[in-house]
C-alpha cells in the first residue's frame, strides 16, 4: 500500500479530451472528486490531493486521505505526478552500439549494413545486460511500460531469448510487453542482415508459438504480454508477414513491424513486391486495431485514412527519425483523423538513448517544425505518451490517474531551478523546460521500482560497468576501431 501525500499537481490524463468551451463548463473543483474524465490542454489538474494505492490499482483520490496502518507515505508535494509514460518502440540489444563513429551520420539502410556485422555477434551476455540496461533508463526517466523489438537471433544463440528479458524485466519491475521479432531476408536473398542472423521461415513460426504458449498472459493487468514482429517488409518474406498475421490471431496477441520508414523502403517495396508497404501488409492481413507500426512516416493520404478505417496504430519515434534524417511522421494529420498514435524512443543505435520524457519533449518540438507553432499541444503529447501507448500494446485501464486504474505512476521534481517560473501549468513545464529528465519515484503496478532517483531492482554501477564491458567486448569482436 501507498500513499501518494500532497501532491504539488495530479495529472489525471494528457489525453486529447474535450474542447476549451467543455473545459470552461467543466472547470473548478479539482481535488476529491477524483480524475473523471478527459483532460484537455492548459492547467487541469489536481492540486494538493493525495492518493491511496492499494495492491496494484489506484483506490482513491483525494484531499487529507489519512494513511491506512502498514501504508507507505509519500511526500509528493515538490513533484508533477503523471501516469507512467509507455515507450511502444524499442530494440533494447542496441544499447551497446550506441554512437558508433562510423554510421553516426549515415542514413537507415547503410546504418543497419555496417550495424549487422556488429550485432551478429549477439550472444546471450549481451542480451542480459542491455536489456537491463535499457529498461533502468526507461524506468529512470518516468517509463512504466515498455515494448521491445528483438528481431535478430544470431545463429549460435542457444538460451531462451525471451526469457532472458522476462527476467530482467522481472528484477527491474518494469511492465513488459516484448515482440517476438524475426528476419527471414538475408543477403542471398537481397535483404540486409548477414546470413548468420536469419532464420527460416517454419523455425521463427515455431518459436513465435512457443514463446506466446510460455509468457503470454492475457489479463488485463498483466506484468507480461507477447506479441509478434516481423523485423520490415524488407527484412522478411511476404510469407513469413501472412504467416505471423496468422499465428497472432489464433492467439489473440498483438502484431508489429517498422513500416513506412524511409523513401528507401518505398522504393524496396515497389520494386521487390510491387506495391508500397501499407498495400503490402494489407495483402497480408497485418492492419488492423490489434497492429501497429514503428514509425508510419511516409504514409500518403488515403493510406493515413487506411489506417484511421482500420484501427492501425503508429508508433512514433522522434529522435530516431531525426537523428537518421528519415522525415517528420504526420502525427497531426493522424490524430486528427482518429489514427492511434503511441510514442517511442526506438532502438539505442539511433537515438542513442531511452529518455522518455526527453522523447516526449522532442514529439512536442518536431510536429512544430512541419505544422507550426499550433502544431501539436503538451497535452496532446502527454496523452500519446501515455493512455495511448497503452491503448496500442493492449491494456484498458492504464495510463491515467484515476480510481480503479493500474497504479502505473511517474512522480517529477518540479522545486528545482529549471522549472522555476514555469509552475503556472506544471504538466506542460515538464515538456517546454528542464534538462534532467529523471523521475524521482517511479510505481509499476502499484509497487517501486525507482526510490529518490535510483532504481529499486539493480545496481545502477554495477550495470553500468557491466554494460560497458560487454559493448567493447562485442565491438572488439567485430573489429570496430576505438
Ligand atoms: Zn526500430
Amino acid at each position: 500500500m501507498i500513499l501518494l501525500k500532497d501532491c504539488f499537481y495530479v495529472l489525471p490524463s494528457g489525453a486529447p479530451g474535450p474542447s476549451a468551451d467543455a473545459r470552461a463548463r467543466g472547470g473548478g473543483e479539482a481535488a476529491g472528486a477524483g480524475a473523471k474524465g478527459g483532460a484537455g490542454g492548459g492547467p487541469d489538474g489536481l492540486r494538493g490531493a493525495d492518493i491511496l494505492i492499494e495492491g496494484n490499482r489506484i483506490t482513491r483520490i483525494g484531499k487529507s486521505l489519512a494513511a491506512p496502518a502498514g501504508a507507505k507515505v509519500i511526500d509528493a508535494s515538490r513533484h508533477v505526478v503523471m501516469p507512467g509514460l509507455v515507450n511502444t518502440h524499442h530494440h533494447f540489444y542496441q544499447t551497446l552500439t550506441r554512437n558508433l563513429a562510423a554510421v553516426q551520420d549515415a542514413k537507415l539502410f547503410d546504418w543497419l549494413v555496417y550495424l549487422y556485422e556488429v550485432w551478429k555477434g549477439l550472444d546471450e551476455e549481451a542480451v542480459h545486460w542491455s536489456s537491463r540496461l535499457a529498461m533502468a533508463e526507461l524506468l529512470k526517466t518516468g517509463c512504466t511500460l515498455s515494448s521491445d523489438h528483438h528481431y535478430l537471433y544470431p545463429r549460435g544463440f542457444k538460451d531462451d531469448l525471451p526469457g532472458l528479458q522476462f527476467a530482467a524485466a522481472g528484477e527491474l519491475g518494469l511492465r513488459f510487453v516484448p515482440t517476438r521479432g524475426s528476419m527471414s531476408r538475408s543477403k542471398k536473398d537481397g535483404g540486409l542482415p548477414p546470413d548468420s542472423t536469419v532464420q527460416d521461415e517454419d523455425r521463427i513460426l515455431a518459436e513465435c508459438e512457443s514463446t506466446i504458449q510460455k509468457y503470454h498472459d492475457p489479463r488485463p493487468d498483466a506484468m507480461r504480454k507477447v506479441a509478434l514482429a516481423p523485423c520490415s517488409p524488407f527484412s522478411v518474406s511476404e510469407r513469413s508477414m501472412r504467416d505471423s498475421a496468422g499465428l497472432a490471431r489464433r492467439y489473440g496477441v498483438r502484431l508489429h513491424t517498422h513500416l513506412a520508414e524511409t523513401a528507401d523502403e518505398d522504393e524496396f517495396c515497389i520494386s521487390m513486391y510491387g506495391r508500397r508497404p501499407l498495400r503490402l501488409m494489407e495483402d497480408c492481413g497485418f492492419v488492423g486495431p490489434d497492429v501497429w507500426y514503428a514509425h508510419g512516416i511516409h504514409f500518403n493520404d488515403e493510406e493515413l485514412d487506411t489506417l484511421a478505417r482500420t484501427g492501425t496504430g503508429v508508433a512514433h519515434c522522434p529522435s530516431s527519425n531525426m537523428r537518421l534524417g528519415s522525415g517528420i511522421a504526420r502525427v497531426r494529420e493522424m490524430i486528427d483523423r482518429g489514427v492511434s498514435v503511441g510514442l517511442g524512443v526506438d532502438g539505442s543505435a539511433s537515438n542513442d538513448s531511452s529518455d522518455m520524457l526527453g522523447e516526449a519533449r522532442q514529439a512536442l518540438l518536431l510536429q512544430r517544425v512541419r505544422y507550426g507553432s499550433a502544431g501539436i499541444t503538451a497535452r496532446e503529447v502527454l496523452g500519446i505518451a501515455t493512455e495511448g501507448g497503452a491503448r496500442m500494446l493492449g491494456y484498458e485501464k492504464l495510463g491515467r490517474i484515476e480510481e480503479g486504474w493500474l497504479a502505473d505512476i511517474a512522480l517529477f521534481d518540479v522545486m528545482k531551478l529549471e522549472y522555476a517560473g514555469s509552475l503556472s501549468d506544471p504538466a506542460a513545464a515538464l515538456l517546454f523546460c528542464g534538462y534532467d529528465h529523471g523521475a524521482d519515484h517511479v510505481i509499476v503496478d502499484g509497487k517501486l521500482a525507482v526510490e529518490s532517483r535510483r532504481l529499486v531492482g539493480a545496481d545502477e554501477e554495477e550495470l553500468r560497468m557491466n554494460a560497458d564491458r560487454v559493448s567493447r567486448r562485442l565491438l572488439e569482436k567485430a573489429g570496430v576501431p576505438r
